[in-house]
């Protein structure tokens, strides 16, 4: 396993709620944190169907671009009873002509679920899979998840993305409505941080 030896790191990454999400979980390291953005970089197309793959993708193409480690995230929110969708395509599943709906793609959820009659509880986890990878091409994967059900409605205002509609195992809240701190505790990108941390930086 290859030591992050370097003083920057770039996050290979446009979403501003994981960029601060990832910025608090290293601040610990003393690592100077750049973003995709600094560099202007462009989003490379996320051509693989798992979330390894297009991690892999994000993290290669920024650290080649910019001659610096960078660290990538995938991930996503499976949900059981939809057959593990919408998976590696969470963000897609969002997408509109103009911008990001979540509210929109968290309805589809629902209404999916609704419409199949799916059991209570339905059942549902969340994925993140991590690349670090060097500007040589030399590469480390780590995978985080946590797991709980999707609820309705809507719970929350704060996270992003799909946190309104998860609720973690042993919680009465969604992530939406959870402390930011205590996310960032025992969240997907938590489990696969501490791997991270583990691996590369202890
Ligand atoms: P991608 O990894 O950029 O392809 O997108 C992953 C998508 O999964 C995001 O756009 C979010 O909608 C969703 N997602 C990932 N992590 C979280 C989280 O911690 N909370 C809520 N939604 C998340």
């Amino acid at each position: 396993m290859r030591k992050f030896e370097g003083d920057k790191l770039v996050i290979a990454s446009h979403n501003a709620g994981k960029i601060h999400e990832i910025k608090v979980l290293l601040d610990p390291f003393g690592v100077e944190v750049l973003s995709a953005g600094d560099f202007n970089l462009t989003e490379p197309e996320e051509t693989e169907d798992n979330f390894a793959g297009n991690a892999r993708i994000k993290a290669h193409f920024a650290a080649r671009s910019t001659g610096l480690p960078a660290l990538s995230d995938d991930s996503g929110i499976i949900v059981d009873a939809l057959d593990g969708a919408p998976g590696v395509y969470t963000a897609d599943w969002a997408e509109t002509p103009s911008g990001r709906d979540f509210p929109m793609a968290m309805t589809k959820v629902w209404t999916m679920l609704e419409d199949k009659k799916a059991p209570e509880p339905r059942t549902a986890s969340f994925n993140a899979t991590l690349c670090l990878a060097w500007p040589d091409g030399h590469d480390e994967i780590f995978t985080g998840k946590v797991a709980g059900r999707i609820v309705w409605p809507m719970r929350g205002e704060l996270g992003f993305g799909f946190d309104p509609i998860f609720q973690p195992d042993g919680e009465t809240v969604t992530f939406g409505e959870m402390d930011p701190g205590k996310k960032h505790g025992m969240s997907h990108r938590a489990d696969a941080f501490a791997k991270l941390v583990a691996g590369c930086f202890a």
